[in-house]
């Protein structure tokens, strides 16, 4: 089993070259990234000390529009991880054929070891770091794991700062600056300060519409068990949303820690109410404790990965007994796994279209940006269920065509509508 996710990237790029005959040059032009940024920037730390901390901006390829895609701050972010993450955005625009490319970026850091103050100037030492290199038509950075809304907020504020420096260094026409030269340069951010509404539901509400597209085709009557791994901001929003939904009920949750397991389903307020206060789900009255890898193995018929890369592995994918994998991780699945599972005939929806609704809000809110005009919660949940719906559609055709699983028939897709534009 690789560990490092760009492997994984590159040999399913190399399976889909393989199976539509694609012209070495292009497999060559998609097997590297256009630009990598590494950046090592001070911080100052509460104890008046200097810290460096390292972080990474891929922009992998920009054919199709811009680069898109989050900033990670995590203890495990690598050059490779941000690259196959990067790789995978520019797959997920194509897949839901918004006209934008795929980036990311990452600092390595633990930021539950930070104060709020440690962690904004942290954020605003990124976003120095990396200022020369995005911007709304270069490069439009969004939250991922462990960033939100707030950090946001502190990078694009920074990102406005050092725009209006640069500028007043160059002409006399001092503060003279457009909104739109700087707050479509990061998307996700807080509703009232330019954010979109729906942008934080909405990679979850866009597991949720394919979802329902693939139980249409796989018609599952009863009650639907539900187990899902993490509770950030996108674990906890589809087990909401779920939650809501007579159809289906939610057994089991975790955290980076453990999870807890509950029959008759599992209070989603408890949850996080017992996270908050705690640190971790566990604990929660009247739920079993288990382990993060027995909650993939649970008798479950759904099961959704929100947590992080390489979760299903050879090693566990046997035992997994969900029918349906809704993949709003990235990459949670190795390729091996992948192999057994589609030997085990399960259902894998993959992350580039299960996971897309996010990044489809954020050019929602570019556009929003842009024009200046803000649209109601109705019309951008209206507007992703299309995009969503069409997606599964062209997915599951392209699958067929190919008599392979969603997953080849998601990166065939995108690596046509990416060829195309070379
Ligand atoms: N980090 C999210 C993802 O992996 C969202 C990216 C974005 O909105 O640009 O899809």
């Amino acid at each position: 089993m690789s560990n490092n996710p760009f492997k994984n990237a590159v040999e399913q790029l190399e399976g889909v070259a393989k199976l539509i005959k694609l012209d070495k040059i292009y497999l060559e032009v998609l097997l590297c990234p256009e630009r990598m940024v590494e950046v090592n920037f001070p911080v100052k730390m509460d104890n008046g000390r200097m810290k460096i901390f390292q972080g990474f901006r891929m922009q992998y390829n920009s054919v199709r529009g811009p680069y898109k895609g989050g900033i990670r701050f995590h203890p495990e972010v690598s050059e490779d991880e941000v690259k196959a993450l990067s790789f995978w955005m520019a797959m997920k625009c194509a897949v839901v054929n918004i006209p934008l490319g795929g980036g990311k970026g990452g600092v390595v850091v633990d930021p539950k070891k930070l104060s709020k103050n440690e962690l904004k100037r942290l954020s605003q030492g990124y976003v120095k770091a990396i200022f020369d290199v995005i911007g709304p038509d270069k490069d439009i950075p969004a939250p991922d794991v462990y960033t939100n809304a707030q950090v946001m907020d502190w990078m694009v504020l920074e990102y406005k700062k050092l725009k209006i420096k640069n500028q007043n260094y160059r002409s006399k026409s001092k503060n003279k600056i457009n909104d739109k030269d700087w707050l479509p340069t990061f998307t996700g951010k807080p509703v009232g300060k330019g954010g979109s509404k729906g942008r934080e539901k909405a990679t979850a509400l866009g597991g949720y519409f394919v979802l329902n597209e693939s139980l249409k085709k796989n018609k599952i009557n009863k009650k639907i068990t539900v187990a899902v791994q993490g509770v950030g901001n996108v674990g906890c929003n589809i087990a909401n949303i779920l939650s809501n939904d007579k159809r289906f009920v939610v057994v089991a949750v975790s955290d980076s820690r453990s999870g807890v397991f509950r029959k008759e389903g599992i209070n989603l307020e408890d949850v996080m109410k017992q996270k908050k206060e705690v640190g971790t789900v566990s604990g929660l009255a009247g739920t079993k404790k288990i382990t993060n890898s027995e909650l993939l193995e649970l008798d479950v018929d759904i099961l959704v990965p929100a947590a992080i890369e390489n979760q299903i592995t050879k090693d566990n994918a046997r035992k997994i007994k969900a029918n349906i994998i809704l993949e709003l991780a990235n990459g949670p699945t190795t390729p091996e796994a992948d192999k057994i599972l589609f030997r085990k005939k399960k259902i894998v929806i993959p992350d580039i279209l299960a996971n897309a609704g996010g990044v489809t809000v954020s050019y929602f809110e570019w556009l929003q940006n842009i024009d200046n005009k803000y649209w109601s919660e109705e019309k951008v949940n209206k507007k992703l269920e299309v995009i969503m719906k069409k997606a599964f559609k062209d997915v599951w055709n392209s699958s067929k065509k190919h008599k392979v699983d969603l997953r080849m028939g998601a990166d065939v897709l995108a690596v046509e509508r990416i060829v195309k534009e070379i």
